[in-house]
Protein backbone atom coordinates (compact mmCIF):
# COMPACT_ATOMS: atom_id res chain seq x y z
CA UNK A 1 0.00 0.00 0.00
CA UNK A 2 1.23 3.36 -0.73
CA UNK A 3 2.50 6.03 1.54
CA UNK A 4 0.60 9.32 1.19
CA UNK A 5 3.90 10.73 -0.02
CA UNK A 6 4.77 7.71 -2.65
CA UNK A 7 0.58 8.71 -4.03
CA UNK A 8 1.61 11.72 -4.42
CA UNK A 9 4.59 11.19 -6.26
CA UNK A 10 2.85 8.74 -8.53
CA UNK A 11 0.31 11.47 -9.05
CA UNK A 12 3.37 14.09 -9.92
CA UNK A 13 5.23 11.80 -12.35
CA UNK A 14 1.50 10.35 -13.93
CA UNK A 15 0.07 13.98 -14.68
CA UNK A 16 1.55 16.23 -17.32
CA UNK A 17 0.93 20.28 -17.20
CA UNK A 18 -2.16 20.62 -19.85
CA UNK A 19 -2.70 22.25 -23.13
CA UNK A 20 -2.46 26.11 -23.54
CA UNK A 21 -5.14 28.70 -24.99
CA UNK A 22 -4.38 32.86 -25.30
CA UNK A 23 -6.70 34.78 -23.63
CA UNK A 24 -7.53 38.27 -23.09
CA UNK A 25 -6.24 40.36 -20.34
CA UNK A 26 -9.13 40.87 -18.44
CA UNK A 27 -10.27 36.72 -18.47
CA UNK A 28 -6.58 36.11 -16.97
CA UNK A 29 -7.45 36.11 -13.25
CA UNK A 30 -6.55 32.77 -11.77
CA UNK A 31 -4.87 31.50 -14.75
CA UNK A 32 -1.44 30.33 -14.96
CA UNK A 33 0.89 31.80 -17.29
CA UNK A 34 2.73 29.28 -20.20
CA UNK A 35 5.00 31.71 -21.52
CA UNK A 36 7.15 34.01 -19.78
CA UNK A 37 6.66 37.67 -19.94
CA UNK A 38 9.66 39.81 -21.05
CA UNK A 39 9.36 43.60 -20.73
CA UNK A 40 9.00 45.71 -23.76
CA UNK A 41 9.90 49.13 -21.84
CA UNK A 42 11.55 50.63 -19.48
CA UNK A 43 9.73 51.32 -15.58
CA UNK A 44 9.93 54.08 -15.58
CA UNK A 45 10.38 54.75 -18.53
CA UNK A 46 11.56 58.47 -18.00
CA UNK A 47 13.16 60.02 -14.81
CA UNK A 48 10.04 60.63 -13.27
CA UNK A 49 9.10 63.29 -10.40
CA UNK A 50 7.66 61.35 -7.12
CA UNK A 51 6.36 65.16 -5.81
CA UNK A 52 4.96 67.91 -6.12
CA UNK A 53 7.08 70.70 -6.09
CA UNK A 54 10.87 72.17 -8.12
CA UNK A 55 12.68 70.43 -10.22
CA UNK A 56 16.57 71.64 -9.22
CA UNK A 57 19.92 71.19 -9.91
CA UNK A 58 20.69 69.80 -6.14
CA UNK A 59 24.05 71.16 -5.86
CA UNK A 60 22.16 74.73 -5.99
CA UNK A 61 20.79 73.94 -3.04
CA UNK A 62 23.30 71.79 -1.38
CA UNK A 63 22.49 73.22 1.96
CA UNK A 64 19.01 73.46 2.36
CA UNK A 65 18.52 76.92 1.39
CA UNK A 66 17.98 79.09 -2.07
CA UNK A 67 16.33 81.71 -3.92
CA UNK A 68 15.67 80.25 -7.99
CA UNK A 69 14.21 81.71 -10.70
CA UNK A 70 11.55 79.60 -11.98
CA UNK A 71 11.33 79.47 -15.64
CA UNK A 72 8.40 76.83 -16.33
CA UNK A 73 6.15 74.40 -15.24
CA UNK A 74 5.80 70.63 -16.69
CA UNK A 75 2.31 68.74 -15.42
CA UNK A 76 2.02 65.15 -15.44
CA UNK A 77 2.18 64.63 -19.48
CA UNK A 78 4.17 66.76 -20.23
CA UNK A 79 7.79 67.31 -21.26
CA UNK A 80 9.77 70.39 -19.88
CA UNK A 81 10.38 73.07 -23.23
CA UNK A 82 13.61 73.74 -22.01
CA UNK A 83 16.76 72.74 -19.49
CA UNK A 84 17.55 74.39 -16.35
CA UNK A 85 20.58 76.16 -15.75
CA UNK A 86 22.34 77.15 -12.49
CA UNK A 87 19.94 79.04 -10.45
CA UNK A 88 16.76 77.92 -12.08
CA UNK A 89 14.39 75.83 -11.38
CA UNK A 90 10.99 74.61 -12.54
CA UNK A 91 7.67 73.45 -11.21
CA UNK A 92 6.64 70.44 -11.64
CA UNK A 93 3.77 67.80 -10.46
CA UNK A 94 4.63 64.21 -9.11
CA UNK A 95 4.22 61.81 -12.41
CA UNK A 96 5.77 64.46 -14.78
CA UNK A 97 9.27 63.98 -16.56
CA UNK A 98 12.17 65.80 -14.58
CA UNK A 99 13.58 68.14 -17.05
CA UNK A 100 17.23 68.17 -18.68
CA UNK A 101 19.34 69.75 -16.41
CA UNK A 102 17.99 68.98 -13.09
CA UNK A 103 18.43 65.99 -10.77
CA UNK A 104 16.61 66.47 -7.74
CA UNK A 105 12.77 67.55 -6.52
CA UNK A 106 12.21 69.53 -3.42
CA UNK A 107 8.49 69.64 -2.23
CA UNK A 108 6.31 71.87 -2.36
CA UNK A 109 5.55 72.29 0.93
CA UNK A 110 9.70 73.37 1.45
CA UNK A 111 9.33 76.21 -0.75
CA UNK A 112 7.68 79.82 -1.19
CA UNK A 113 6.75 81.70 -4.36
CA UNK A 114 7.95 85.11 -4.54
CA UNK A 115 6.70 87.44 -7.80
CA UNK A 116 10.15 89.47 -8.40
CA UNK A 117 8.64 91.80 -11.15
CA UNK A 118 8.61 89.96 -14.31
CA UNK A 119 9.87 86.72 -12.70
CA UNK A 120 8.42 84.24 -10.53
CA UNK A 121 11.05 82.76 -7.57
CA UNK A 122 10.94 79.96 -5.86
CA UNK A 123 12.49 80.42 -1.97
CA UNK A 124 13.27 77.28 -1.11
CA UNK A 125 14.40 76.04 2.90
CA UNK A 126 14.53 72.31 3.74
CA UNK A 127 17.59 69.53 4.64
CA UNK A 128 19.92 69.58 2.20
CA UNK A 129 19.74 68.10 -1.18
CA UNK A 130 21.15 65.21 -2.67
CA UNK A 131 20.95 64.17 -6.76
CA UNK A 132 17.45 61.45 -6.63
CA UNK A 133 15.85 63.35 -3.72
CA UNK A 134 11.92 62.98 -4.64
CA UNK A 135 12.40 61.61 -8.47
CA UNK A 136 12.49 57.63 -9.48
CA UNK A 137 15.33 57.06 -12.23
CA UNK A 138 14.26 55.21 -15.92
CA UNK A 139 14.50 51.70 -15.79
CA UNK A 140 14.58 51.56 -11.76
CA UNK A 141 11.83 48.95 -11.61
CA UNK A 142 12.66 46.85 -14.71
CA UNK A 143 14.47 47.52 -17.99
CA UNK A 144 13.56 46.41 -21.17
CA UNK A 145 14.36 43.25 -21.83
CA UNK A 146 14.04 41.80 -18.71
CA UNK A 147 12.39 39.24 -17.96
CA UNK A 148 9.56 40.19 -15.17
CA UNK A 149 7.44 37.10 -15.11
CA UNK A 150 8.18 33.20 -15.29
CA UNK A 151 6.09 30.49 -17.01
CA UNK A 152 4.02 28.79 -14.59
CA UNK A 153 2.78 32.10 -12.33
CA UNK A 154 -0.27 32.23 -11.31
CA UNK A 155 -2.13 35.63 -11.96
CA UNK A 156 -3.32 37.59 -9.42
CA UNK A 157 -4.36 41.11 -9.55
CA UNK A 158 -1.23 42.83 -9.19
CA UNK A 159 0.35 40.62 -12.26
CA UNK A 160 -2.51 41.64 -14.18
CA UNK A 161 -1.88 45.38 -13.54
CA UNK A 162 1.98 44.82 -15.01
CA UNK A 163 0.88 43.03 -17.79
CA UNK A 164 -1.30 46.32 -18.74
CA UNK A 165 2.14 47.99 -18.06
CA UNK A 166 3.68 46.11 -20.57
CA UNK A 167 1.00 46.20 -23.62
CA UNK A 168 -0.12 42.87 -23.21
CA UNK A 169 -3.69 42.47 -24.68
CA UNK A 170 -3.48 38.83 -24.80
CA UNK A 171 -1.56 36.04 -23.14
CA UNK A 172 -1.05 32.85 -23.66
CA UNK A 173 -1.97 30.85 -20.42
CA UNK A 174 -2.76 27.04 -19.47
CA UNK A 175 -6.06 26.07 -20.56
CA UNK A 176 -8.71 25.48 -17.53
CA UNK A 177 -9.02 21.98 -16.68
CA UNK A 178 -12.55 20.21 -16.84
CA UNK A 179 -13.48 17.95 -14.11
CA UNK A 180 -16.42 15.86 -14.02
CA UNK A 181 -18.05 14.63 -10.64
CA UNK A 182 -19.81 11.22 -10.39
CA UNK A 183 -21.70 10.00 -7.13
CA UNK A 184 -21.81 6.54 -6.62
CA UNK A 185 -24.48 4.40 -4.69
CA UNK A 186 -28.24 2.99 -4.93
CA UNK A 187 -28.61 5.27 -1.45
CA UNK A 188 -28.06 8.04 -2.69
CA UNK A 189 -30.92 10.68 -3.63
CA UNK A 190 -30.93 14.13 -5.15
CA UNK A 191 -30.99 17.36 -2.53
CA UNK A 192 -34.03 18.24 -3.66
CA UNK A 193 -35.77 14.64 -2.50
CA UNK A 194 -36.94 13.95 0.90
CA UNK A 195 -34.85 10.73 1.54
CA UNK A 196 -36.59 7.69 2.07
CA UNK A 197 -35.93 4.65 4.66
CA UNK A 198 -31.90 3.52 4.07
CA UNK A 199 -31.62 6.94 1.89
CA UNK A 200 -28.87 10.00 2.37
CA UNK A 201 -28.79 13.30 0.07
CA UNK A 202 -25.91 13.05 -2.60
CA UNK A 203 -23.95 15.77 -0.52
CA UNK A 204 -20.27 14.64 -2.24
CA UNK A 205 -21.11 16.14 -5.59
CA UNK A 206 -22.01 19.92 -4.25
CA UNK A 207 -18.58 19.59 -1.93
CA UNK A 208 -16.52 17.87 -4.68
CA UNK A 209 -17.57 20.34 -7.51
CA UNK A 210 -16.60 23.76 -5.39
CA UNK A 211 -13.35 22.15 -4.44
CA UNK A 212 -12.71 22.00 -8.15
CA UNK A 213 -13.80 25.62 -8.56
CA UNK A 214 -12.05 26.67 -5.96
CA UNK A 215 -8.71 25.60 -7.65
CA UNK A 216 -9.59 27.08 -10.70
CA UNK A 217 -11.09 24.12 -12.74
CA UNK A 218 -14.20 24.18 -14.52
CA UNK A 219 -16.98 21.07 -12.96
CA UNK A 220 -19.21 19.18 -14.41
CA UNK A 221 -21.93 17.91 -12.16
CA UNK A 222 -22.69 14.38 -13.55
CA UNK A 223 -24.99 12.95 -11.47
CA UNK A 224 -25.56 9.44 -9.30
CA UNK A 225 -24.22 6.56 -11.15
CA UNK A 226 -26.35 3.18 -9.96
CA UNK A 227 -24.40 0.05 -8.11
CA UNK A 228 -24.55 -1.88 -11.29
CA UNK A 229 -22.27 -2.06 -13.96
CA UNK A 230 -24.28 -1.11 -16.99
CA UNK A 231 -25.19 2.27 -15.36
CA UNK A 232 -22.05 2.58 -14.30
CA UNK A 233 -19.87 2.07 -17.33
CA UNK A 234 -22.38 4.56 -19.35
CA UNK A 235 -21.77 7.25 -16.80
CA UNK A 236 -18.27 6.63 -16.63
CA UNK A 237 -17.71 6.60 -20.48
CA UNK A 238 -19.24 9.68 -20.69
CA UNK A 239 -17.40 11.21 -17.63
CA UNK A 240 -14.00 10.16 -19.41
CA UNK A 241 -14.55 12.69 -22.24
CA UNK A 242 -13.90 14.95 -18.97
CA UNK A 243 -10.05 16.33 -18.33
CA UNK A 244 -10.07 14.34 -14.90
CA UNK A 245 -13.25 12.28 -13.51
CA UNK A 246 -13.94 12.48 -9.85
CA UNK A 247 -15.99 9.43 -9.03
CA UNK A 248 -16.80 9.55 -4.74
CA UNK A 249 -18.22 5.78 -3.65
CA UNK A 250 -17.47 2.17 -4.80
CA UNK A 251 -14.20 1.82 -3.94
CA UNK A 252 -13.79 -0.29 -1.25
CA UNK A 253 -14.06 -3.73 -0.98
CA UNK A 254 -18.15 -4.08 -0.54
CA UNK A 255 -19.92 -6.53 -3.00
CA UNK A 256 -21.06 -3.44 -5.03
CA UNK A 257 -17.94 -1.34 -4.75
CA UNK A 258 -17.68 -1.87 -8.50
CA UNK A 259 -15.73 1.14 -9.56
CA UNK A 260 -12.29 -0.26 -9.52
CA UNK A 261 -13.05 -3.14 -11.92
CA UNK A 262 -15.47 -0.89 -14.44
CA UNK A 263 -12.82 1.97 -14.88
CA UNK A 264 -10.15 -0.95 -15.83
CA UNK A 265 -13.09 -2.03 -17.96
CA UNK A 266 -13.23 1.63 -19.44
CA UNK A 267 -9.57 1.16 -20.44
CA UNK A 268 -8.55 3.63 -16.91
CA UNK A 269 -4.88 2.36 -16.42
CA UNK A 270 -4.50 1.92 -12.07
CA UNK A 271 -1.74 3.43 -10.60
CA UNK A 272 -2.57 3.06 -7.30
CA UNK A 273 -5.49 1.64 -4.90
CA UNK A 274 -5.73 2.06 -1.10
CA UNK A 275 -2.83 4.68 0.77
CA UNK A 276 -1.91 4.77 4.06
CA UNK A 277 -4.12 7.38 5.29
CA UNK A 278 -6.84 7.84 7.45
CA UNK A 279 -9.43 9.19 5.93
CA UNK A 280 -9.59 7.93 2.71
CA UNK A 281 -7.55 4.35 2.74
CA UNK A 282 -9.28 2.61 -0.48
CA UNK A 283 -8.87 6.00 -2.56
CA UNK A 284 -8.03 4.93 -6.42
CA UNK A 285 -6.10 6.76 -9.33
CA UNK A 286 -5.28 5.69 -12.82
CA UNK A 287 -5.12 7.65 -16.19
CA UNK A 288 -6.16 6.55 -19.88
CA UNK A 289 -4.66 8.10 -22.90
CA UNK A 290 -6.89 11.49 -22.26
CA UNK A 291 -8.23 11.91 -18.72
CA UNK A 292 -7.07 11.57 -14.99
CA UNK A 293 -9.23 9.55 -12.93
CA UNK A 294 -9.75 9.39 -8.78
CA UNK A 295 -11.83 7.00 -6.84
CA UNK A 296 -12.43 8.77 -4.00
CA UNK A 297 -13.88 6.72 -1.06
CA UNK A 298 -17.75 7.90 -0.68
CA UNK A 299 -17.86 8.92 3.01
CA UNK A 300 -17.99 12.76 2.67
CA UNK A 301 -14.62 13.38 4.78
CA UNK A 302 -12.33 11.23 3.10
CA UNK A 303 -13.33 12.40 -0.06
CA UNK A 304 -12.92 16.42 0.88
CA UNK A 305 -9.24 15.04 2.53
CA UNK A 306 -8.74 12.66 -0.79
CA UNK A 307 -9.73 15.95 -3.00
CA UNK A 308 -7.40 18.05 -1.00
CA UNK A 309 -4.10 15.58 -0.99
CA UNK A 310 -4.32 14.02 -4.03
CA UNK A 311 -6.88 15.76 -6.53
CA UNK A 312 -5.58 18.95 -5.98
CA UNK A 313 -1.95 18.03 -6.44
CA UNK A 314 -3.08 16.54 -10.26
CA UNK A 315 -4.91 19.89 -11.03
CA UNK A 316 -1.93 22.11 -9.60
CA UNK A 317 0.24 19.83 -11.91
CA UNK A 318 -2.42 20.13 -14.87
CA UNK A 319 -2.42 23.84 -14.49
CA UNK A 320 1.13 24.18 -14.58
CA UNK A 321 1.52 24.96 -10.93
CA UNK A 322 4.32 24.10 -8.73
CA UNK A 323 4.72 22.56 -6.53
CA UNK A 324 1.79 21.01 -7.42
CA UNK A 325 1.76 18.63 -4.05
CA UNK A 326 0.72 20.25 -0.91
CA UNK A 327 2.50 22.81 1.22
CA UNK A 328 2.29 22.02 5.17
CA UNK A 329 2.48 24.83 7.37
CA UNK A 330 3.73 24.89 10.95
CA UNK A 331 1.00 25.93 13.84
CA UNK A 332 1.53 25.53 17.58
CA UNK A 333 -1.57 22.91 19.33
CA UNK A 334 -4.45 25.33 21.09
CA UNK A 335 -4.62 22.49 23.23
CA UNK A 336 -3.90 19.13 24.92
CA UNK A 337 -4.59 16.54 22.45
CA UNK A 338 -4.69 12.49 22.36
CA UNK A 339 -4.36 10.98 19.19
CA UNK A 340 -4.93 7.36 18.69
CA UNK A 341 -4.34 5.88 14.95
CA UNK A 342 -2.43 3.68 13.24
CA UNK A 343 -2.50 5.30 9.94
CA UNK A 344 -1.51 9.10 9.50
CA UNK A 345 -4.31 11.02 10.02
CA UNK A 346 -5.12 14.26 8.69
CA UNK A 347 -7.68 15.40 11.43
CA UNK A 348 -10.28 18.87 10.77
CA UNK A 349 -8.33 21.33 12.58
CA UNK A 350 -9.75 25.25 12.84
CA UNK A 351 -6.24 27.21 11.81
CA UNK A 352 -6.35 30.79 13.18
CA UNK A 353 -3.29 33.36 13.48
CA UNK A 354 -2.92 34.90 15.90
CA UNK A 355 0.05 37.84 17.08
CA UNK A 356 2.26 34.99 18.42
CA UNK A 357 2.26 33.02 15.31
CA UNK A 358 -0.51 30.32 13.66
CA UNK A 359 -2.51 27.93 16.29
CA UNK A 360 -4.46 25.12 15.37
CA UNK A 361 -7.36 23.47 17.33
CA UNK A 362 -8.41 20.40 16.31
CA UNK A 363 -12.58 20.24 16.33
CA UNK A 364 -14.46 17.72 17.30
CA UNK A 365 -14.66 15.05 14.88
CA UNK A 366 -16.83 12.12 14.66
CA UNK A 367 -15.06 10.43 11.68
CA UNK A 368 -15.44 9.73 8.30
CA UNK A 369 -18.81 10.81 7.32
CA UNK A 370 -18.79 13.56 10.30
CA UNK A 371 -19.42 16.38 7.33
CA UNK A 372 -20.83 18.90 9.91
CA UNK A 373 -17.33 18.50 11.56
CA UNK A 374 -15.43 19.90 8.51
CA UNK A 375 -17.69 23.06 8.42
CA UNK A 376 -16.28 24.05 11.52
CA UNK A 377 -12.82 23.43 10.20
CA UNK A 378 -10.26 25.10 7.42
CA UNK A 379 -6.95 22.92 8.10
CA UNK A 380 -6.23 19.59 8.24
CA UNK A 381 -3.76 18.47 10.88
CA UNK A 382 -1.07 15.72 9.91
CA UNK A 383 -0.76 13.77 13.34
CA UNK A 384 1.90 10.41 12.15
CA UNK A 385 0.90 6.62 12.87
CA UNK A 386 0.76 6.03 16.64
CA UNK A 387 -0.98 6.81 19.83
CA UNK A 388 0.46 9.89 21.43
CA UNK A 389 -0.47 12.78 23.68
CA UNK A 390 0.22 15.78 22.44
CA UNK A 391 0.69 18.93 24.58
CA UNK A 392 -1.24 22.21 24.06
CA UNK A 393 1.67 24.89 22.41
CA UNK A 394 3.09 21.78 20.66
CA UNK A 395 4.20 22.47 17.18
CA UNK A 396 2.42 19.91 14.51
CA UNK A 397 2.15 19.92 10.60
CA UNK A 398 -0.83 21.32 9.04
CA UNK A 399 -2.34 21.82 5.35
CA UNK A 400 -5.16 24.99 4.49
CA UNK A 401 -8.05 23.85 2.50
CA UNK A 402 -8.81 25.32 -0.66
CA UNK A 403 -11.64 27.96 -0.51
CA UNK A 404 -12.43 30.73 1.56
CA UNK A 405 -13.46 30.98 4.77
P1 LIG B 1 -18.85 3.71 -0.35
O1 LIG B 1 -17.49 4.28 -0.52
O2 LIG B 1 -19.64 3.66 -1.59
O3 LIG B 1 -18.79 2.38 0.36
O4 LIG B 1 -19.62 4.68 0.63
C1 LIG B 1 -19.16 4.91 1.94
C2 LIG B 1 -20.15 5.76 2.70
O5 LIG B 1 -20.25 7.02 2.09
C3 LIG B 1 -21.54 5.20 2.71
O6 LIG B 1 -22.09 5.43 3.98
C4 LIG B 1 -22.26 5.99 1.66
O7 LIG B 1 -23.63 6.05 1.86
C5 LIG B 1 -21.61 7.34 1.77
N1 LIG B 1 -21.65 8.06 0.51
C6 LIG B 1 -21.30 7.55 -0.70
N2 LIG B 1 -21.48 8.46 -1.66
C7 LIG B 1 -21.94 9.57 -1.07
C8 LIG B 1 -22.32 10.85 -1.55
N3 LIG B 1 -22.26 11.13 -2.85
N4 LIG B 1 -22.75 11.75 -0.66
C9 LIG B 1 -22.81 11.45 0.65
N5 LIG B 1 -22.45 10.27 1.17
C10 LIG B 1 -22.03 9.32 0.32
MG1 LIG C 1 -21.33 2.87 -2.34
Amino acid sequence: MHTVDQALEAITLNVAPGPVETVPLCEALGRVLAEPIDSDIDSPPFDKALMDGFAVRAEDIADGTATLTVIDEVTAGQVASQAIQPGQAIQIMTGAPIPDGADAVVQVEDTSIENHEQQVRVSIDTRPVVPGRNMIHQGTSMRRGDTVMPAGRQLRPQELGLLAELGRQTLVVHRQVTVGVLATGDELVTIDCQPGAGQIRNSNEAMLAAQVRACGGLALELGIARDNPEDLSARIADGLKCDVLLLSGGVSAGRLDLVPAQLEAAGVNEIFHKVKVKPGKPVWFGTSPDSVVFGLPGNPVSSMVCFELFVRTALRRLAGLSPAQPAAAAARLARDFEFRGDRPTYFPGRLEHHSDGPRVTPVDWHGSSDLRSTANANAMIHFPAGDQGYRAQQWVEVFEWSGRA
